[in-house]
């Protein structure tokens, strides 16, 4: 079994806050409750806001992590009113600052935001504003390249700080401090001379980010120990995972139909991996009367940002995408988020498909998946001429990891992800929303596991056997061909190589083809088998298969393998019940009896041999 390395992190050694800072009887408390109430308008609060916002109002230094629609900006917000003083808002993205200072304004609380494009004069208000004996603003906005910019804001926060009105220190997708995050801004970086400057002013970092090591790493970059940690679950209740076969032509119209049929006029994304993939997805699904458009690095800035304006104004509804869309989008009623290729690991794609259904209503995350797919991203992964050998290693490593994840039959899907992230889960939990429980969760019956042993020994010594024959045989075939070996085909190159004279051969035929498939590819993503990528003329690359790493050991026998299988459906003849005949005229009635009668003998012949 694969150990998950992020399992065994450092991280969980840092203490949770929970119960400690759960009450409602402190000074500030019922102020508090009637802000929260009238000023912003909410009843009931959302798992760890009330903890990490008293704890905030005590002065400590905080660090908040919650899943992407979780409610973290509450958790500064409130306190930020209640505060004596100014809080300073630090947030990556233009568009998200415009979003909460206009939304901050709208409940009247006294906010303003500084860009790096903003004329002399708009800046000087608020300068102005800030320089009041008693500020005339509760928050203040900036991005960190504007901190980092303006002498003038420097010496305004040091005046603040001076007479003691720089009430808190936030700083909001804090995983951009992060070399290890997806999303690296250098001028956060600069943040943790803050502490040095104004060592009085309580500290709140927030993120949704899963990873353990980069959430110790923001912890070290900010330079805030004794911090207050806040760590919710990173279950995603309302959204449906689901891997789908992606097999054949078939499956744009397909899901061009799904679209039609159950999310007219909503929004979605639809990932690709290429350009040309998401230009012509977007064309195909256009044909289909969708509204959708292409995005891509390819696109002009202008054009980019028009793509995205139309889709978050619902002027268009499905983004044909790579993945650089959606980032730092907060767009809350996104329906649907289709991975028409693979993503590139399991963090990937609990980030990209977490931007669906960030309002809390149930939405769907489908993976279209095969393994070919993973060959391609290989093949992108071994092209690269900026990667090290060692980082082209963690690449294949998680991508290893998401073609686990979806050749899983057997394991609940959020399971899965959330173990990856060191978090513990419960089925039950998945399993008890009905709307929402993963394809796994839901086919759980069908499944049982049996020992694959015996086989695999059998599949890698017959690799062996091949690359080692010095036959005029080329030792270079395809997982493909092997599973023709193991199936019992005689098709014309396993013919004039007599590889049907291989005792593998036909070992596996009573196998379900997508059962032998899903056995090779576990041997593949354990390390029994190896597929070499090897560069033939055109950049085309092909997979070759050799002995894996694990191979070795399996020979021995000191391994044992269980694969998930499809049990096959038994027919239960009690399913079928006179009500299944359509002949409601009277005087058919006795026809229809015998019918039934024929039919249940017929039934009971056909189950007693199958079962
Ligand atoms: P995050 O920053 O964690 O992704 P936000 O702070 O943007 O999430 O909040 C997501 C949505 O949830 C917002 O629309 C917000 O108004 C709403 N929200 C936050 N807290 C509560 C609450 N206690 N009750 C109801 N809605 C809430
Ligand atoms: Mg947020
Ligand atoms: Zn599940």
């Amino acid at each position: 079994q694969q150990t998950n390395e992020c399992s065994k992190n450092k991280f969980t050694k840092v203490t949770v806050s929970v119960e400690e800072f759960k009450k409602n009887n402190y000074p500030h408390s019922s102020e508090l409750f009637k802000v929260f109430r009238s000023t912003f308008g909410l009843r009931d609060f959302r798992p760890n806001q009330l903890e990490a916002i008293n704890a905030a109002i005590l002065g400590h230094d905080c660090f908040v992590l919650m899943p992407t629609g979780g409610g973290k900006s509450l958790c500064y917000q409130l306190p930020a009113v209640l505060s004596n003083g100014v809080t300073l808002v630090i947030s990556p993205l233009k568009s998200l600052v415009i979003d909460q200072t206009e939304k901050l304004k709208s409940l009247d609380i006294p906010t303003a935001h500084l860009l790096g494009n903003m004329p002399h004069q708009e800046e000087n208000i608020i300068f102005t504003k800030l320089c009041m004996a008693e500020p005339g603003l509760k928050m203040l906005y900036v991005t960190p390249e504007k901190i980092a910019a303006s002498m003038k804001l420097g010496q305004i926060l040091d005046n603040l700080y001076g007479r003691g009105k720089l009430a808190r220190l936030v700083i909001d997708e804090a995983h951009c401090v992060s070399h290890w995050g997806h999303d690296f801004r250098p001028d956060y970086k600069r943040l943790g001379e803050f502490r040095k400057k104004y060592p009085n002013v309580p500290i709140m970092a927030l993120t949704a980010t899963a990873t353990p090591r980069v959430r110790q790493d923001i912890l070290h970059q900010l330079q805030i120990s004794g911090t207050k940690l806040f760590l919710s679950s990173f279950n995603r209740p309302n959204l449906l995972y689901k891997v789908v076969p992606k097999k054949g032509k078939s499956v744009l119209a397909e899901i061009a139909n799904d679209i039609k049929r159950k999310y007219e006029h909503q929004s979605g994304i639809i990932y690709c991996l290429s350009r040309k993939e998401c230009d012509d997805t977007a064309a195909f699904m256009c044909e289909q009367g969708i509204k959708a458009t292409s995005y891509h690095a390819g696109l002009v800035d202008t054009k980019r940002n028009d793509v995205q304006m139309k889709w978050i104004t619902n002027k268009t509804n499905v983004v044909c995408a790579t993945i650089a869309f959606g980032m730092g989008i907060d767009k809350p009623d996104v329906r649907f988020v289709f991975h028409y290729s693979l993503p590139k690991s399991i963090e990937g794609y609990y980030q990209e498909s977490g931007r669906a259904g960030r309002d809390g209503k149930t939405s769907h995350c489908l993976l279209y998946y095969n393994y070919q797919d993973m060959h391609r991203i290989r093949k992108l992964i071994e092209l690269d001429t900026s990667g090290t050998a060692e980082s082209k290693k963690v690449h294949v490593q998680n991508l290893f990891r998401i073609v686990s994840y979806c050749e899983n039959k057997a394991d609940c899907r959020r399971t899965l992800q959330l173990n990856y992230f060191g978090e513990t889960f419960n089925d039950n939990q998945c399993i008890s929303n009905k709307e929402t429980a993963c394809d796994n969760c839901q086919n759980k019956a069908s499944f049982k596991y049996i020992d694959v042993t015996e086989d695999s020994i059998e599949i890698v010594k017959t690799i062996k056997e091949l690359c080692n024959s010095s036959s005029n045989w080329n030792n270079n075939f395809t997982l493909i061909h092997l599973i023709d070996i193991f199936k019992g085909s005689t098709n014309q190159k396993i013919k004039t190589n007599n590889h049907d004279k291989l005792s593998l051969h036909g070992r596996g035929k009573h196998w379900d083809r997508l059962d032998a498939e899903r056995l090779m590819h576990k041997l593949v993503l354990e390390g029994y088998i190896k597929e070499e990528m090897v560069a033939s003329k055109l950049d085309i690359i092909n997979a070759f298969v050799r002995v894996g790493s694990q191979g070795e050991k399996l020979l021995q026998g000191s391994i044992k393998l269980k694969l998930a299988l499809t049990s096959k459906n038994k027919l239960n003849i009690e399913t079928i019940s006179k009500n299944h005949f359509t002949m409601v005229n009277p005087v058919l009635k006795e026809i229809q009896e015998r019918c039934y009668e024929n039919l249940m003998e017929v039934c009971r012949g056909i189950a007693a041999s199958l079962n």
